[in-house]
């Protein structure tokens, strides 16, 4: 089994070390976990200047020591904004990650802004706008971030829903299928693939993100690049949800999901990683 969006204490938000990641990895028999610490940009952001570069090398050095069993990837996971483009692609250059998620938490409304990853600036921005205000600046803001090439994957394709399905009830994708659809076809031309972020069944929305339909959509406009993630900010979380996401995967019409070393995209079949994931349906029954 593979988990490739775990934070560790090297991020502002992790709960655990890189070392205390490996230890459970190993008693859990993983085959690979992926660190996908925060890199942010803006000073609203939580995590802003908050990555140490050369604490985050010596702490999964010291980790790959420790857990040899287990492949260690170091990622880093990027909050995508288009204003700060530039910014963002200057301080990835040269930089050597196994990959790099491009992820959309902060959204710059007309009228104001909102870390949609947070519940507080979300409950006050969602409560006076509608659903369609709400979230189509988020796909909007998605569409440039796959465009931008920046990211090797979209984090939490839908994100938006965390908080959103309080307020609108379950997210129905044929709701945005015009700007999902836009989404999906330029990470497709530019070669930017879908994570399945597990945190969602292990919170409000009660899927994945993105669930089943997004994924089916994916794999018939030709998407073949496709990670699994629990979004773990701490060991508890490691893992979680991995085998739902096979079957939501094979559901989608995958037989493989990907990993990367060195930015370049590797692939394992589905079967490989454990035949039960094809008893298993995508709702986790
Ligand atoms: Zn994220
Ligand atoms: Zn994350």
């Amino acid at each position: 089994m593979i988990d490739l969006h775990v934070h560790s204490t090297c991020s502002a938000d992790g709960g655990s070390s890189i070392a205390d990641y490996a230890r459970r990895a190993q008693e859990l028999g993983l085959a690979e976990v992926g660190l996908c610490e925060h890199a942010d940009f803006d000073p609203r952001d939580r995590s802003y200047r908050y990555l140490d570069l050369a604490r985050y090398d010596r702490e999964i050095a010291a980790a790959r020591g420790m857990a040899p069993q287990v492949r260690l990837r170091q990622g880093v996971e990027i909050t995508y904004q288009a204003n700060l483009e530039a910014e963002i692609g200057a301080w990835l250059a040269g930089k050597r990650w196994d990959y790099v998620v491009a992820s959309v938490h902060l959204v710059d409304y007309d009228d104001g802004w909102a870390m949609v990853s947070e519940p507080s600036a979300v409950e006050a921005y969602f409560g006076r706008h509608s659903q369609r205000q709400a979230y189509l600046p988020y796909f909007e803001e998605l569409l440039r971030a796959a465009r931008s090439g920046l990211g090797d994957v979209l984090g939490h394709f839908d994100l938006v829903k965390r908080y959103g399905v309080a307020h609108y009830g379950r997210f129905e994708p044929a709701s945005f299928a015009g700007e999902i659809r836009a989404v999906l076809r330029a990470a497709v031309e530019a070669g930017v693939g879908l994570e399945i972020n597990t945190s969602g069944l292990r919170q409000a929305p009660g899927e994945s993100y993105p669930g089943l339909t997004v994924l089916r959509w994916y794999r018939e406009m030709g998407g073949e690049i496709l990670t699994v993630g629990s979004d773990a900010h701490r060991v508890d979380h490691l893992a979680d949800g991995t085998n739902q996401a096979l079957a939501l995967a094979l559901a989608a019409g995958f037989t493989a999901i990907t990993t990367f070393e060195a930015r370049a995209p590797q692939w394992i079949t589905i079967a490989s990683l454990g035949l039960q994931a094809t008893f298993l349906q995508p709702d986790g029954s």
